[in-house]
């Protein structure tokens, strides 16, 4: 397994490795890029097939999460941490605190925060061990009512998002009437799909798990759609918000919408696919721009957490969007492509 020669190095300033004997954890630390900040990034748990599997993981997370962080205007760096396991089965205190310990040992080059197959249990038990902790809401938030769970700000932001893409696209500044196909209601999709409803959008729901899918036919009135159908709706806006890898060769022949504009993370199966949607004339709101919501919270969160300061900020996500789409027409080059060349400019300097 080599690290340095690894496609996806990317000249990753720090890759850490810990193996704990007594808890039986094995971890990997990547940090990216510092230059705007900490590394900032979830810790994934998942049961990988291979280390090198792992370490490849680790790698594009952390490297997405220095692109995220620069385009939402944050002074943070790019971070991300996997611990080799089965959430289900394999976690316990002991593995968690001893990923606490692994952080600390880091120095705060690395600030953790919960991913797939963690939680804000598990980030509470961390922080015993260590300070460097991201998004954990404090006394005062939680008195207040807030989790630390950062889905409903990411939520906002994607609507605000596809606000912006809609402005863009068919010139329009509200969404009465507009027409939108979300596929997974979940934590995110669920909530945007209020916040549309709200706006006056009409909605196409699917869901893997029923139970979200008659909520949002319940209350908000919107219209059941069979999974494998969700993509290729005529309609205006196509969201995905449950998987990765959705704009693939199968999907994008097969897409009515003007615009895909969805929270789900890494949506483009291939970086070519980027190409695709704008041979279309498909407008798409890149995902890691219009997902940063939730690391926008996580920024603020802290004894000082206001809330009408975290709007202003989500705001931002439909300028930087306005910004990728005006370059994407006056250039003819795909919205993926300039986002990461923004990005980039941010991060190098
Ligand atoms: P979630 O698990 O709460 O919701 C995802 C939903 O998608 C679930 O209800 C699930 O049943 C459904 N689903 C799974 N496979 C499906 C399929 N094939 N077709 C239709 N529905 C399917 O997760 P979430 O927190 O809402 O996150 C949604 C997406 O947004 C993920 O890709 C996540 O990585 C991304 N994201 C989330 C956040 C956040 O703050 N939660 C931030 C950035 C990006």
């Amino acid at each position: 397994m080599s690290v340095f020669s690894h496609p996806e190095f990317d000249a990753h300033e720090q890759v850490a490795f810990r193996y704990d004997r007594a808890s039986g954890l094995k971890a990997i630390i990547a940090v990216h890029n510092t230059r705007l900040g900490k590394g900032l990034g979830g810790c994934r748990m998942w049961p990988y097939a291979s280390d090198s599997e792992a370490l490849t993981d680790v790698l594009r997370l952390s490297r997405g999460m220095t692109y995220k962080a620069a385009l939402a205007g944050l002074p943070q760096g790019g971070g991300k941490s996997v611990i080799i396991g089965d959430p289900r089965h394999d976690k316990t205190p002991a593995l968690i605190q001893a990923m606490g310990r692994f952080v600390e040992s880091l120095g705060g080059q690395y600030i953790v925060a919960e991913d797939s197959g963690t939680s804000v249990a598990d980030m509470r038990l961390m922080a015993g061990e260590t300070e460097y902790v991201g998004g954990l809401a404090d006394e005062k938030s939680v008195a207040a009512g807030r989790t630390g769970d950062p889905s409903p700000a990411t939520a906002l932001g994607t609507f605000i998002g596809i606000q912006a893409a809609v402005k863009a696209k068919l010139g329009r500044d509200d969404l009465k009437g507009l027409k939108v196909a979300i596929q997974g209601v979940g934590n995110v999709g669920g909530r945007l799909a209020r916040h549309l409803s709200d706006a006056g959008a009409k909605l196409w729901v699917t869901d893997l798990h029923q139970p979200a899918v008659e909520r949002c036919v319940k209350e908000l009135g919107a219209q059941a759609v069979p999974m494998d159908a969700v993509h290729s709706l005529d309609v205006d806006v196509y969201s995905p918000c449950a998987l990765g890898a959705i704009l693939n060769d199968k999907t994008i022949p097969d897409i009515k919408a003007k615009i895909v504009a969805g929270a789900a993370n890494n949506q483009l199966a291939k970086p070519k696919h980027d190409h695709a949607l704008l041979e279309r004339g498909i407008l798409y709101a890149p995902d890691y721009v219009i997902n940063a919501g939730g690391i926008i919270d996580i920024f603020y969160e802290g004894p000082n957490y206001d809330e009408a300061t975290v709007h202003t900020h989500l705001e931002r996500i439909g300028h930087t969007l306005g910004q990728i789409f005006k370059h994407s027409a006056k250039e003819k080059r795909p919205t993926g492509e300039i986002a990461d060349r923004m990005a980039e400019a941010i991060f190098r300097g």
